[in-house]
This record gives C-alpha cells, structure tokens and sequence, in this order.
C-alpha cells in the first residue's frame, strides 16, 4: 500500500478488528454486484469508498427520474444512461484507485454461472423473485458467499448465505418458491427513499466482514426492519435438508474431510 492509501483507508485501518491487513483483504477482493437501482448504489458506494478491488456492477436499465428519489448511484446527468455505466463513473470518480466493470446485461442462469465463478462475493441488490432465486442457484453452485437485501414501502430485509460452509442456510431454505407468489414491486406500491439506502448499507457492512473475516456475519439470521416503527428484529433459521437447491450442494473443493 502507498501513502495515498494509507490516507484514503485511514479510518479503517485504525479499527484493530481490521488493520492492514483487512484492507489488503479488501483490496484484493473480486465482488459481484447484482443491481445499481435502490440497495445497489448505497452497497457499490461503500464498497468503492472502502477500496474492494474489483467490482463488478450488473444491470440492463437505463436512468429514469422516478429512479432519483432513491438511487444515489445516478445523478440528473446520467438520466437516459445505463445505470451499470452510470454507476460505474461515479464510483471511479469517487476512488479511482479500484477497477469497475459495468454490464449491461439482464443475465440468464449460463451467465449468472460463469460470473459468480469469478468472484470471491455476490451482492443481490435485485428486485424481484425469479432473479433472487437465480442468483441463489449460482451462488449454490459455485459456493460463493451470497448477501442479499431487499426493501419495499417501509420494510427491508438482510440475510448472508456462506454457502462456502456446509451448515449454511440458502436463500431457498429460507423462502421456497412458488408459482403463485404475490409479488411487490416498487414500481406499483412505493418504496421509502432511506430505507434502500439502511438496507443496502447493511449489505456493505456484511460484505466487508465476510471479505476481511471480521466480526459474526448474518449468516441463519434475518434481519428485518419496520421503518414507520423504527424497530429491526432477528429471526433465526437453519438450513432445511430438504431444500431442492442446496441438499445436494457440491462437496468442498479443498480440505474437505468427507462424510
Ligand atoms: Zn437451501
């Protein structure tokens, strides 16, 4: 690290709980991004300014001005722009020491595949059912740590998914899909502006703990937040060894004793 990083990651440094050697940890890791809407410009905001080496940011919209009530990522000039590229350049302009990629794909299972394959992370900023259980399907496959945020009206949600370990919860265990689900989207039903950004910084906060192997991640809990109230509570949950996506998971690639 040089005397700009020493500066720019000061405050981070200082924390005993992470030190140098955490922020080379940050530094050399590979996060993927799914979204820079609501949860996605708070999360890839932080993890730029925290100095995650490579990110890797994913969406197929385009700016809109209904978007700017909540998605810090963009600004009246990237209005009509894709969010990926939009995101992308203010993330750079805020440190450009880090390498951005943006993608302007909608990515089926083959893509979200190949892209979880390289990367040490998956953030899922996503807003809807279908996507959320893809990016899960990939993460399981791959065995890469899954944190996932969602938010709609007042209420927002946060789980981390290590499916690096055995013993860790899927995305699935937790909400089993189903045909008949009645989906919100805020689009129809409206979202509170702060509460993404609450959410999507929680998702930061869990990502630089799994990266830097700080602290306890909220892996089997859920953390929810009732924003009108202002009250978060923690539901825990275990794995069901039933699940129709992670019972089967592969075995470890390395260090794996058998059973
Ligand atoms: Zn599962």
């Amino acid at each position: 690290m040089g005397d700009a990083q020493l500066m720019r990651y000061a405050r981070h440094i200082l924390l005993d709980e992470l030190g140098i050697e955490g922020q080379e940890r940050l530094l050399a890791a590979r996060v993927l991004i799914l979204g820079a809407g609501g949860l996605g410009s708070p999360a890839a905001l932080y993890l730029a300014a925290a100095g995650v080496g490579q990110l890797l940011l994913v969406d197929d919209d385009a700016v809109e001005l209904s978007n700017l009530q909540r998605q810090i990522l963009h600004t009246m000039a990237g209005l009509g722009r894709p969010k990926a590229e939009s995101g992308r350049d203010a993330l750079l302009a805020i440190n450009p020491d880090i390498q951005v990629r943006a993608l302007v794909e909608r990515l089926d299972e083959a893509r979200l595949r190949e892209l979880t394959a390289q990367v040490d992370l998956v953030l899922d900023c996503s807003d809807n059912f279908a996507t959320r259980h893809a990016i899960n399907r990939a993460c399981v496959a791959n065995r890469v740590p899954l944190v996932s945020g969602a938010a709609i009206k007042f209420s927002g949600q946060i789980s981390v998914y290590d499916l690096r370990d055995d013993a860790s919860p899927c995305y699935h265990c937790l909400f089993p899909e189903a045909d008949d689900i009645e989906e919100l989207r805020c689009a129809t039903t409206g979202v509170l502006g702060p509460l993404v950004g609450m959410v999507g910084s929680v998702q930061a906060a869990e990502a630089i703990k799994l990266i830097t192997g700080m602290g306890e991640p909220l892996v089997g809990r859920l953390l929810s937040v009732d924003a009108l109230r202002m009250q978060w509570h923690t539901i825990r949950f275990k794995r069901d060894p039933e699940c129709p996506v992670c019972a089967r998971r592969a075995p470890a690639a390395a260090g794996c004793s058998g059973d």
